[in-house]
């Protein structure tokens, strides 16, 4: 028996020595991860481990050392043989370092006891692991029962003696882990109850999490909870140089793993973050905005010399707003605004510019109007009242262009528009601003607000009123309308120059309506509105004799007025027509009734010829200018009699003009002299906006001037061709409203041009047309021969009616055929009427009933037009009056311009006959109408715009119905001749 023991000790000594060997092995390899801190490791102890074991034959420590002579503390126990074991081993007293969970593992062997001789039934496979808690080494001699059970530990493998042989060790690892720890350390204690075990290792760790920098946030070592599921919450420190943006949190598991990081540190302005640091910008580069990761390289035209800079200065000359972003560039203020542009329509100016060359870099122009009212020759000004309004505002506009309305008519003003951008503050007072002089054309007077009953008796009520808010002028009468309340069909009218008026002959008891308007050189303004007043009862009291001393009254009066009016019009006879201060009565009043005046006034106007003294007209109609008041400037043009200059004309008291100087050159005869004054003479007389207005004469030295307004674009057949295809046809249409509406005013007072062509009309910077060169009517009618040998020793014969070149017969109708050519040359802008044609192939073809072909692209309305002006019958051309009104008819509705000429099927530059592309057997709609019996609609279709038979063609029952043929039997007979006058025109066409 003796024997076997014997041999199976000496087997479990070999086991013995084969432990070590393997733990040598394993302690090379070995290596902590760096979230566990090592509180004893068994195999690290150099010296004397000091584990005490009890009783002292249990637990033997195995003396082995490594190749290093380091001991190997292993300890072992195989009293498997004898009954009732209780071997202790107790470490020594372990700091735990502030861990309140601590883990130990142990590394051990096991034997397995079916391995061993049999009857051993004692063997045990497990052992215990005890601990006990203290604050200081207090516990050497502790009594088993004073330390509390960690676990009992059994091997997940247990070896053999067959494993021994072929030195297979089966090497079992066990972690257990311990706490809440509460005191400073504690021992372990081992208990084997009989088993055969070698512990090879005890580490005992604690984990914590490692220090880290995350989010730029420092976190240090921390030591993880006591309960396995805990997670502390740990601030972090933000790193050198940078600032919390929201404070940085981690979360340590009890694993020893950070985990939910929350809030992060931002390296601090001038700093950038690289590698979990923040590093100090270089000179050249900044960092302003927390926002921003890295450093920028200074925005143009800012710099920065030192290193950590936050911002970047502006060079000089720039600037930065504090709300302008850190990168953007340093900016300067604008340069200031360009081709500012004026477009004065009566009242209201409209004003354009274009944004400034340099805007400084920036985008937030705005742009401000200063508005300066100039009174006086010396540029004094005022500025501009609020009653002046700006659309859409006057100040920080952000478009380059504002419309200003409510002026004051005939006034100059100054608009300066001014820009600045967002750091013009800086460089403040210095503005930036271009200047743009305005004068404000004629407006009609505003409507007249307050009307007042007078003395009312039971005949006649006195009514007086104010003058207009705005008169936007001279006003040079009034007009008063006024009718019995709903008898509006039947009214009178009183012109009158005073504010006060009475309305006579009214019946008694009676209300009655008035209305009244002013009028200044610009026309008439709107009528006020309607103000009722009622006359006085009619008394039946008053005595006979009373009554009748009125009535002498009255007859004396009437005596009196008609001697007077009797005489007045004989003396004006004297000087052959009218003379407009004597003859204009200072009130009118005429009746009205449907619409038809009862009592007609004209204004005529005076030939200068029939004053025997051409001096005194001149001084009649003109007024004269000292010289020193104007300067001549430059020349613009060659007048028949001399240059023609244009300068600033300075009034004593008046604003600064620029006007147009007519000179006669020197060496002239006294004959030159009153021909080229005698268009002073004339154009004094006119007071329209399209007419060109005479400033005044410089008579009293040389050179004879005769000063008129300056027309900015000078004439119009220059002006066209210098534009060409530049204009709507609106444009162009409002060109031609202008020049007819002119052509109007000059036939109302009787006067025939005799030379309308585009040349003689001048244009300013607005576009308004005016009719000009008053001089050659006398020449073609005083002289028979000078009509061949005017300038260029051409009569105008392009432009001038068969019956004027044939027989001399001039009239507003001739004019009229003049004014279609002007049609022409503007639809065709400038286009040379007849081309090359010679004067006598003109004639002839014209003679022949050839007509100019319509321009290209012209609106077939006033082809239509043109050829109406050129009917061969100059009673069947239309009127001024009537060319003025379907010019407004079109330009109010621009859909009828745009059928155009078809200009596609013919051979440029060749001439039609006006039978083959209008209707031959009838000139006109109204030959037409009267032929087919309903002559009774004339005026309706050339209200309506059919005044050529060419749209007549075209017009289906619809238009009829519109044009006012409401008759179905008209409607039936007008579209059957329609029809038929179509036919024509189609086998016309396939005739050509
Ligand atoms: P006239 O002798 O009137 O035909 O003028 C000769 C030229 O002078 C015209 O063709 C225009 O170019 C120019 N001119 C005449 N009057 C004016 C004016 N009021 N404003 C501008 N240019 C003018």
């Amino acid at each position: 028996m003796s024997m076997i023991l014997q041999r199976s000790y000496i087997k479990t000594l070999s086991f013995k020595v084969w432990i070590c060997f393997f733990v040598l092995a394993v302690s090379r390899i070995r290596c902590i991860p760096d979230n566990e801190v090592n509180l004893l490791d068994s195999r690290s102890v150099m010296g004397d481990l000091g584990w005490i074991a009890y009783p002292k034959n249990g637990w033997e420590e195995i003396g082995e050392v490594d190749e290093n002579y380091a001991p190997i503390h292993t300890y072992q126990v195989c009293k498997v043989m004898e009954h009732n074991q209780n071997n202790w081993l107790h470490t020594n007293w372990i700091l735990n370092e502030g861990a309140q969970r601590v883990f130990v593992e142990l590394k051990f062997t096991l034997r397995d006891c079916n391995s061993l001789p049999g009857g051993l039934g004692t063997c045990k496979e497990t052992f215990n692991v005890y601990y006990y808690e203290s604050n200081d080494e207090e516990g050497r001699n502790l009594r088993e029962s004073q330390y509390t059970k960690i676990d009992t530990i059994a091997a997940d493998e247990s070896f053999t003696e067959l494993d021994l042989g072929d030195r297979v060790m089966k090497l079992n690892t066990e972690v257990r882990d311990v706490g809440p720890l509460t005191k400073k350390g504690f021992y372990l204690a081992f208990q084997d109850l009989g088993a055969c075990i070698a512990l090879v290792s005890v580490r005992v760790f604690y984990k914590k999490c490692p220090f880290v920098v995350k989010n730029l946030a420092l976190f240090p070592d921390t030591i993880t909870g006591s309960d396995s599921s805990q997670l502390l919450e740990v601030s972090g420190t933000c790193v050198n140089n940078s600032v919390a943006e929201d404070l940085p949190r981690m979360h340590c598991s009890a694993e020893g793993e950070w985990l939910v990081p929350i809030g992060r540190c931002m390296c601090q302005a001038g700093y950038e973050e690289v590698n979990g640091s923040c590093q100090v910008c270089k000179p050249g580069f900044y960092r302003s905005a927390l926002q921003t990761q890295s450093c920028s390289k200074c925005p143009p035209h800012s710099f920065t010399k030192v290193e950590g800079s936050t911002s970047c200065q502006c060079e000089q000359g720039y600037y930065k707003r504090d709300s302008d972003p850190a990168n953007m560039a340093c900016t300067r203020p604008p340069s200031a605004p360009r081709n500012a542009i004026s477009n004065v329509n009566e009242t209201s100016v409209f004003l354009e510019w274009t944004a400034p060359e340099e805007t400084g870099g920036r985008k937030d122009l705005c742009y401000t109007i200063q508005c300066k009212k100039i009174s006086g020759d010396q540029g004094h000004y005022k500025l501009c009242g609020s009653h002046v309004r700006f659309l859409p505002q006057r100040t920080c506009l952000r478009n380059t262009s504002v419309m200003v309305v409510d002026l004051l008519a005939h006034t100059n003003y100054t608009f300066d528009v001014e820009v600045v951008n967002g750091v013009s503050e800086f460089t403040a007072p210095l503005r930036q601003y271009v200047s743009l002089n305005v004068t404000t054309n004629q407006a009609a007077p505003s409507p007249i607000s307050v009307v007042k009953k007078g003395k009312t008796g039971k005949n006649s009520i006195t009514v007086s009123w104010q003058e207009p808010d705005r008169p936007n002028g001279i006003i040079l009468e009034y007009e008063i309308k006024y009718f019995e309340k709903d008898q509006e069909t039947s009214y009178t009218i009183i012109k009158s120059k005073e504010t006060e008026v009475v309305a006579d002959g009214l019946k008694p008891s009676s209300v009655y309506i008035f209305q009244i308007r002013a009028r200044t050189s610009a026309g008439y303004g709107s009528f006020s509105r309607r103000f009722e007043f009622e006359t006085s009862p009619y008394l039946v009291a008053a005595s006979s004799d009373q009554g009748q001393v009125p009535i002498i009254a009255v007859a004396i009066t009437v005596g009196v007025i008609l001697l007077a009016v009797v005489t007045g019009f004989l003396l004006s006879g004297r000087r052959c027509g009218y003379s407009k201060a004597k003859q204009d009565p200072e009130e009118e009043k005429m009746h009205f009734h449907n619409g038809h005046i009862q009592f007609p006034g004209v204004r005529t106007y005076i030939d200068p010829h029939t004053y025997e003294d051409p001096n005194q007209a001149v001084h009649e109609f003109a007024k004269e200018i000292d010289v020193s008041c104007i300067t001549i400037e430059r020349v613009i043009g060659a007048g028949e009699f001399g240059e023609v200059c244009s300068g600033p004309l300075r009034l004593p008291g008046k604003r600064e003009i620029q006007v147009a100087i007519k000179t006669l050159k020197a060496g002239y005869t006294e004959k030159q002299r009153r021909d080229f004054l005698a268009e002073a003479s004339i154009m004094g007389q006119f007071d329209h906006p399209n007419i060109i207005h005479l400033e005044g004469v410089v008579t009293k030295s040389k050179p004879v001037m005769i000063i008129t307004e300056y027309m900015e674009n000078g004439s119009l057949d220059t002006f066209l061709k210098k534009n060409d295809g530049q204009f709507t046809v609106i444009q162009l249409v409002g060109m031609l409203r202008g020049i007819a509406s002119g052509m109007r005013y000059l036939s109302d007072m009787g006067y025939v041009h005799r030379d309308l062509a585009a040349r003689n009309i001048l244009v300013n910077s607005n576009l308004v047309c005016k009719v000009s060169d008053f001089g050659l009517s006398r020449v073609l009618e005083d002289d028979p021969e000078a009509a061949y040998t005017t300038r260029g020793g051409k009569i105008p014969i392009r432009w001038t009616a068969p019956e004027a070149i044939a027989f001399r017969k001039f009239t507003s109708a001739s004019d009229v055929w003049s004014y279609g050519i002007v049609m022409w040359e503007v639809m065709s802008y400038g286009e040379r009427p007849y081309w090359e044609m010679s004067n006598q192939d003109v004639i002839k073809a014209v003679e022949e009933n050839y007509r100019l072909p319509g321009p290209m692209d012209c609106p077939t309305a006033l082809y239509h037009l043109m050829m109406d002006c050129w009917q061969k019958d100059r009673n069947s051309r239309p009127k001024f009056e009537e060319i003025v009104s379907l010019l407004d008819k079109l330009i109010r509705n621009p859909s009828s311009l745009k059928s155009l000429v078809n200009t596609s099927n013919r051979v440029s530059n060749l001439l039609v006959e006006p039978s083959s592309t209008e209707l031959s057997v009838y000139s006109s709609v109204g030959e037409w109408l009267e032929a087919i019996k309903m002559g009774r609609y004339t005026e309706l279709f050339m209200e309506s715009g059919y005044t050529s038979v060419d749209v007549v063609a075209q017009m289906t029952l619809d238009d009829l119905r519109r044009v006012g043929v409401n008759l179905a039997g008209h409607q039936k007979k007008i579209l059957n001749s329609i029809q038929e006058m179509r036919v024509q025109m189609m086998n016309a066409t396939l005739a050509i």
